[in-house]
Formats: structure tokens, sequence, C-alpha cells
């Protein structure tokens, strides 16, 4: 075995290096290791079983529950050159005989099967005929009846462990609460396997709630400032707010699509596929969107009605951002989100336990909602990791205040007491500001002594102490479902003066949106997230002419953008500004495959750029600085540019290296000028120019240079047009060898 785990990640993906745990499980699976992986979404866990089955003897068989995901897996594969197909009901029968036929001659590297699939007699017998390089299970948690997404077929898996004892298991999830984990363990037989557990976090999630008050408004707000133009997931209750809420943003101008169970398979289907094949498109949908959706770009998700748990929150927010990149997860919570999630809760008197666990999921959902503190402290905390502040939350980046409230919450639990425990706040809070309403002089309620004496704090500040209070447990909501607040043991203590209460205040929401706006508009131009990273025109111009291509190149082929190249990719090419084939190597994303693919079209690209604007400084992505240096270290000594001057030297043209390389005359001058630059030819050698005619290519381009003009398009005006833009590169990079020669000298 020639290749190692690094070679094939850096060759066939084009990423520089691991991350987390991958490399650790890669190399227990290749050496012939069962293994049980817990990741996050998002922390790259297909590459676990791809590398290994590429590396090992055989054919590596993934069996994944989802039609939609192996395809997609596939098209990912095959565009990175890798030997890969997928077996399943979606096949015609022609199409199945064709893998089989491949897989029977020993042409496939990875195979996706069904589960029901590979447990037919007959597909057995063909596997016991093949060289097996691994089984991988993907989201084994199929297999646990605790979680709902239980699919009986898996509980068959097991078998592959007595059939097949000598070949290497590795079963996959995100999903890894207690008994889903010992029920992997048991029932797919990976007792002696060795568990990689990643942590739950997901640094790249920005976790933000909103106090609801205009809730699909805010929700607008937020698209519009932060997510223009950007793929993303709101999460509605019901099919009927689904259709609602995507009626309204599409009459919004933001682009929707609505997916929910009610719809029939064919419109469920389209939805999918648009969403995943367009840029931009943003999903609204109930809980039934999400399993199986792997798009790296998701930029944020939304939600406008509470998730179940956090367990739930933790999966549906995590389906943004699994390319790494910045992304949001943002929720709109209020009383009334409360209110349902109360109704919801088993009744008393349901089988044991069960209410029990319910409660204690609304608390710490709601706990996390009205937090004070770090969200990503108290959502890791409920999984049992302990966390630093993040840095990277609302409550983080914009710290709440909170003042001794004893008194507010007094107050407020009074007035509870006072009007006999039967109300919801928002009567409760026209009883405190002293309001006349209709019913607070039906139940004499201005008689009582609490009537009037909150007239100090807003009603929006009233409401997010009430909201605090059930919260901290204070107080209960009634589960009949009429929203009327109730004391708790908790509450007396307040009330006793056995324990104080911080209280949070409360930004009054008007004056909030609007400052909001005002810094984002400052601050962001119009390529939403990725004008953080890009700091000059020039960068954000090269952004979306390497975006406009992709897009182009995604729609001659019917393929998702992303299978050409991730965002990732495209923001390591905008900023590191690449000129040859070395450079664009040093991308993250870009393997030996997609560059013989797309390199030279997206080079040109970017060489028109350069040419017509300047190029300005090549620099890093932000965190992967030391990655990329020493790949570009290595590329610099590379071979190809080396190559190419063997045999330039060896075949004295341009056109034949060309012909002999199969690449294109572009690349090959793109070699020679990097090697001028480098002082290893002459700018004659490249190009048979009379001194003169260099003299005054030199002349034009150091004008300009010294009125700080670094594009090539005015020099080659100033030329009008005597010389082409790859003469007068050439002869810059000879300028830039002697500068070199005579720094050294000096
Ligand atoms: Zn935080």
């Amino acid at each position: 075995m020639s290749q190692t785990p690094l070679d094939v990640l850096r060759s066939v993906y084009g990423y520089k290096s691991f991350v987390g745990l991958q490399e650790g499980v890669i190399n227990h699976v290749t050496g012939g290791g069962d293994a049980l992986v817990f990741m996050p979404t998002g922390g790259g866990k297909s590459l676990c079983y791809q590398i290994p089955a590429m590396i090992r003897q055989g054919v590596g068989v993934i069996v994944s529950p989802l039609i939609a995901l192996m395809r997609d897996q596939v098209g990912a594969l095959t565009r990175n050159g890798a030997r890969a197909a997928c077996l399943n009901s979606s096949l015609s029968t022609s199409e199945a005989w064709e893998v089989e036929r491949r897989l029977g001659r020993g042409e496939l590297d990875l195979l996706y099967v069904a589960p029901e699939r590979i447990m037919m007699p007959g597909f057995m017998s063909v596997l016991e005929r093949l060289d097996i390089a691994l089984f991988a299970i993907d989201e084994a948690h199929c297999v646990s009846q605790w979680g709902h997404d239980f699919r009986p077929e898996y509980l068959q898996l097991a078998v592959l462990k007595e059939k097949f004892p000598q070949i290497p298991r590795i079963a996959l999830t995100a999903t890894a609460d207690g008994p889903t984990r010992a029920d992997i363990l048991t029932r797919l037989h990976f007792q002696d396997a060795r568990i990689f557990s990643a942590g739950f976090d997901r640094p790249n999630i920005r976790y933000i709630v909103v106090p609801k008050n205009r809730g699909r408004e805010q929700l607008l707000e937020f698209i519009e400032n932060e997510h223009k133009g950007d793929s993303g997931i709101v999460y509605r209750m019901s099919r009927k707010k689904v259709e609602e809420t995507c009626q309204w943003l599409n009459a919004k101008g933001i682009e929707s699509l609505p997916y929910h169970a009610g719809l029939d398979k064919r419109s469920r289907d389209a939805s999918q596929d648009a969403f995943m094949r367009k840029e931009g498109l943003v999903m609204v949908a109930t809980v039934a969107f999400g399993m199986g959706v792997d798009k790296p770009d998701v930029r944020f998700v939304a939600h406008l009605d509470p998730p179940k748990s956090l367990e739930a929150y933790h999966q549906e927010t995590g389906r943004a951002g699994r390319d790494g990149l910045p992304a949001d997860a943002w929720m709109s919570f209020g009383m009334g989100d409360m209110m349902v999630m109360r109704k919801i809760i088993a009744p008393d008197g349901d089988a044991a336990g069960r209410k029990r666990i319910e409660l204690q999921k609304f608390n710490a959902l709601t706990g996390f909602c009205e937090a004070i503190s770090c969200r990503r402290q108290i959502l890791l905390g409920y999984f049992g990791e302990t966390h630093e502040p993040c840095g990277n939350c609302d409550l983080c980046l914009n710290p709440v205040e909170t003042v001794d409230g004893t008194v507010a919450a007094q107050m407020a639990l009074s007035c509870v007491f006072r009007t006999g425990q039967r109300f919801g706040a928002a009567h409760l809070i026209n009883v405190l500001i002293g309001k006349h309403t209709k019913p607070v002089l039906q139940w004499g309620h201005d008689e009582v002594s609490t009537f009037g004496i909150g007239q100090e704090h807003s009603i929006n500040q009233w409401r997010g102490l009430y909201r605090q209070l059930i919260a901290d447990g204070s107080l209960e909501i009634d589960p009949e479902g009429f929203g009327s607040l109730r004391l708790t043991q908790r509450a007396w203590e307040i009330l006793k003066g056995g324990r104080t209460f911080a209280m949070r205040l409360e930004s009054e929401p008007e004056k909030k949106e609007r400052t909001r706006k005002r810094e984002r508009r400052e601050r962001k131009p119009k390529t939403g997230w990725a004008g953080e990273f890009l700091q000059t025109p020039e960068e954000t111009r090269l952004f979306d002419v390497l975006r406009d291509l992709r897009r182009k190149l995604a729609e001659e082929e019917g393929a998702p953008p992303y299978q050409v190249f991730q965002d990732k990719t495209l923001l390591g090419m905008a900023l590191l500004k690449p000129r040859t084939e070395e450079d664009l190597l040093a991308v993250t994303g870009v393997g030996q495959s997609k560059l013989e693919k797309y390199g030279a079209l997206f080079l040109e690209a970017l060489a028109a750029q350069y040419d017509e604007h300047g190029r300005g400084e090549p620099r890093a992505v932000p965190g992967e600085e030391k990655v990329e240096a020493e790949v570009r270290k290595k590329a610099e000594r590379g071979e190809t540019a080396r190559k190419t001057l063997e045999l330039f030297h060896a075949l004295g043209s341009v056109e034949a290296v060309a012909a002999e390389r199969a690449l294109t005359p572009h690349t090959i001058y793109s070699h020679l000028i990097q090697a001028v630059g480098k002082g290893e030819l002459a700018v004659t050698d490249v190009f048979p120019l009379a001194p003169d005619a260099i003299r005054r290519v030199e002349k034009t381009l150091a004008s300009f240079k010294t009125r700080g003009i670094t594009a090539l398009k005015p020099v080659f005006e100033a030329l009008e047009g005597a010389f082409d833009y790859e003469v007068i590169r050439c002869v810059q990079s000879g300028m830039w060898a002697r500068g070199k020669k005579a720094v050294k000298r000096g």
C-alpha cells in the first residue's frame, strides 16, 4: 500500500490536513480494527470510512438509509475522481446490472447500499465472493428504538459480524445520547470496537435567540440584514405555518420553498432537490425535513417555532455550516411558545416517568432561551460537556445587563398570587402597570394590592421577567393549556426573601432593531457571510467572478454548485489569488482530479481579473495560515512547474510542451513566467523580444507602479495593445527576479 491517508486526503479531496478525530479513526480502520464513531454533523464523518475504503484492498460497502444522501455522496466522490457507485431502488434494472458488473470486476472502491438490499440472500452471496475492504454503517442510531429514526432493517446488520468476522466495520452517528449508544453497541455487536467520540461543539455556529415580538418580521430582518442570498432553513411547527411563512417570504422577495409531510412525495423531492442544487434558496419546513440533507453551505437555520428539546435543537441547527464557515442558528422565542410547548407535555397519570422527563426537557430549553450568560456553555452543559464562554453567541457578543431584580420578581409573583393563580402574563402585566382593561375591571383586579405598583418598568421588561421566572422554575404554566401561571416552591423562596433574583434588562425592540440594522449596513457589503473575509473591492470582485463561473459549470453538469467547489474553496481562491496550478493546489478543496477538470478555467478567469484590476496581496483564509504556508512551500518546490521547465529545455517550444503534457499553452506560459520570476529563465527564453521592446514594457510598468497602480490593464492600454498580457506579465516577472537579486547582493 503505497498511499497514506494524508496522500489520499490531499490528492482526492484537496484538503490539506485532517480535523478532529478523523486521522485516529482512519488509521484504526485502515489497520483492520472495528470503530464506533460519534461525531457531530459537519465534523467530516464520511472521510472516516471513505479513505480506508480507498486504501484497503477491495470494495468498501457503506450501508446508508437515505437514497438522496447516497446519490449526493456518490456524485461528490465521482467528481473527485474516486470509483464509487450506489445500489438502491431508484436505479433501473440495467443501471443496477451495470453497477454489479463493475463490482464483480473489482472496478469499485466504494459501494453505497440500502440496508434492505444488503440483507437480500442473492446480494449476500455476491458479497461473499468479493474482496471487501470494510463495512460502514452510516446513521447507526437507526438501530435504536429510542430515537425517531428507527429502521427495523438495521437490526439485521449484526449478521455482518458473523458472516465476515475478519472485515473491519465502522458505525457512525451524530446522535449519541446514552440509550442510543448502548443500543448501537449491543444490537450491532460492536462490543469489541474502539469508540471515538467527538464533542458536541460546533464552534462555527453562532447561537442567537431574540425575544419574539413580531415573529416573521424579525425573521425577514434577520435574513435581509445577515443572509441576503444565502441558503437557509426555517423551521415551523405545522404544515399551515410552513405554507404561510413560505408564501410571505416569497412575497417579500426571499425565494423560498415549502416542505412538510402533507405534500405529496413528488413535490417534497422537487423541493429538496432544488434546495440542494440552487444557491440562495430558503427552505421553510417542519422537522420532517432534515435527515439526510448533507448540504455543506447552509448558512443559517432559523426557528420561528421552538424545537422539541435541546437535543432536537442541536440536531436541527447542526445542519448549518457543515463546511466549517460561519453560520447562524437563530431563534425567535416568546411567552406564547412556552405555552404551546407546555401543552404537549404528557398529562398527569401518564406512563410513569414520561412526564418528568418531558418537563425536564422543557425546562432545559426554556433555560437556554432565557439565559443571561453564554448559550454554548448551557447547550454543551446539557450534553455533559464543559466549555469556556465562547465568544460566538449573542450573549457573549452583546452581554446582557442584569440588575438585582428581587423586588420586581416579588411584585410579579405576588401579582400571580393576589389574582388567584388563574391568569396569563398579559393580564398580570396589565394589573402591575395599572391598566383599566375590561378584564381587569370585570375581575375587580383594580382593587388588589399589586394594582399599579409596577409602573417603573415597561411592558416589555415585565414580559421578559415573567419568561425568566418560568425558565427559573419559579412559575409553572398550567398543563391544561390556558396559559395561566402558578407559583412553585421556588417562588416562595423569593417571596419570603430567602433568595435574590438577577433580572435581565430587556432592550426595547424598535430602538434595538434600528441600531443593529445600521451597524450591519456599515459592516457588511452585499456578499452576505463572505463579507467578513473579503477585505478589498478586488477580493469581493474575485469572489463574485468565481461564484458566477461555478454556477455556470454546475448548470452545465446538472450538479449542485458545491460539488464543483465549496464556498470555502472559492473563498480560498479569492484570498490566495492563485496564478499557477501549484498555487491552486494550495487552496483547500482543490485536489488532483478537480485541478485537471476545472483548474485552467478558474485560473484563466482569475488572470483576466488580475490583468484588469490588479492582483492585490495574496493571503490565507484566516485560521488556515499555517497549513497553507506549509503546502505552498511544498508546492513551490513542486513537480509540475519543474516538469514543464525540463520539457521546455528539451523541446524548446511552448506548443510542444503543452501537447506533451496535455495542458493548455496558457498553463505552460504561467509555469514559464513563474520560472522567469525565480531567475531560472530569461524573458527572452520565453518570448523572442528585442531589447528595446523589453525596455519599453519595463518603463511603462515602472511608471504605473510609481503611481501605485498594479493592474495590468492600464499598462496594456498604454502600450496600445502591442504586447499580450502574457508578455507583460513575463517582463514584470523578469523585473522581480532582478529586484530580488539586487536585494540579495545588497
Ligand atoms: Zn457564548
